[in-house]
């Protein structure tokens, strides 16, 4: 619905067949709305950036302490926790593929792989389970109930029905293997219905996949949530409800603290604000052909879009230079939040 804008500040102009220019809504932020080719956009801030990946092995292992290891290739995140059976791997991301079994071997030599523990049931968190378990034939594989039900619909052979499962909502499941254990506990939809928090006492280590970014924006429309009042919830309360050191957010080049979550809640409030002030503020049909104004998808396209704009030019100065990606992802986030607080209701 936005394919109609240009941003003047990007020094375009296009025309309609009548000759007519697109143009930008007055109060637009000069960062690029979607659907305009964007040459130009913000630099990522030190605060984004992970340490440096051996080009020649590709990916990362951070030792988490207490046997857990987070492994990355500069975008994924996923955990290995080493037991005195062999190892627990928890998401399998194709993107990561075959250098999560590397860096298994590097972390135990000729060590099996045990169990396998699913997030939440996305293709690209556990798409490369299937390889994992045909080396590691007898694995068990483990998921939340709501996780199976999303995985037997999909029956997609690359990722395997779990063999263990779990239900309820906030009632641990204490995964014990070789002398480790992992607690995991379902707080409800959020990012997708089964999405799990994973916690690993003895390294205070969460791992919570696609919900926080330390330091970067969320990926776009809150990075794609299945349930938003669930994302605010969670992210609300994880930092009392775990006393963690280190996050592993399944994203981004680097690990997490507390002081990331505070970040992306603080970042969360201002937009549910400068949403709920917006959609407040906004007029319906103002500016528009009388003609178009008897087409109520074409009234609320312009409504929505006016809505948007605002909350952008509201945001941008405070949180362009805080998160790295904010100029890529702020029109989906914006756009996302005046939804939900028109369909789930205005508190947080
Ligand atoms: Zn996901």
């Amino acid at each position: 619905m936005r394919t109609r804008v240009l941003a003047g500040l990007l020094m375009l102009s296009a025309s309609w067949a009548n000759g007519q220019e697109y143009l930008p809504y007055p109060g637009a932020s000069d960062i690029a709305p979607p659907m305009v080719h964007n040459d130009h956009y913000d630099a990522v801030l030190e605060a984004g950036k992970g340490a440096d990946i051996d080009p020649a092995k590709g990916y990362r292992i951070q030792d988490l302490g207490a046997g857990a290891f987070m492994v990355t290739e500069g975008t994924y995140q996923m955990m290995i926790v080493k037991t005195d059976e062999g190892l627990i791997v928890v998401d399998a991301p194709p993107p990561i593929g075959d250098k999560i079994l590397k860096a298994a071997e590097e972390i135990a030599p000729g060590a099996r792989i045990t169990h396998l523990v699913y997030r939440h049931a996305h293709v690209d968190h556990i798409g490369f389970a299937a390889r994992i378990v045909a080396t590691n034939p007898g694995m068990e594989i483990v998921a939340h109930q709501e996780t199976a039900d999303i995985l037997a619909r999909a029956n997609d052979p690359n990722r395997p029905m779990p063999t263990m499962t779990f239900g309820g909502i906030d009632q641990p499941f204490t995964l014990t293997a070789g002398g480790q254990s992992l607690d995991l506990t379902y707080s409800g939809p959020n990012h997708e219905p089964g999405n799990i928090e994973i916690w690993h006492a003895d390294s205070q280590t969460l791992m919570l996949i696609d919900v926080v970014f330390p330091g970067w924006m969320m990926w776009r429309r809150m990075a794609i949530a299945h349930d938003i009042p669930g994302v605010f919830d969670l992210v609300g309360q994880v930092n009392a409800k775990y006393d963690f050191k280190t996050l592993v957010s399944g994203h981004v080049g680097r690990t997490g603290t507390k002081a990331d979550v505070e970040e992306q809640w603080a970042f969360m409030t201002d937009l549910h604000g400068a949403a709920l002030k917006a959609l407040g503020s906004t007029a319906i049909a103002e500016g528009m052909r009388a003609e178009d104004t008897t087409n109520p998808w074409a009234v609320f396209d312009n409504f929505i879009d006016r809505v948007t704009v605002e909350c952008v030019a509201d945001l941008a100065p405070k949180w362009r230079h805080k998160l790295s990606g904010f100029d890529v992802f702020i029109y989906d986030q914006c756009m996302a939040m005046e939804q939900s607080i028109r369909v789930d209701g205005p508190s947080l």
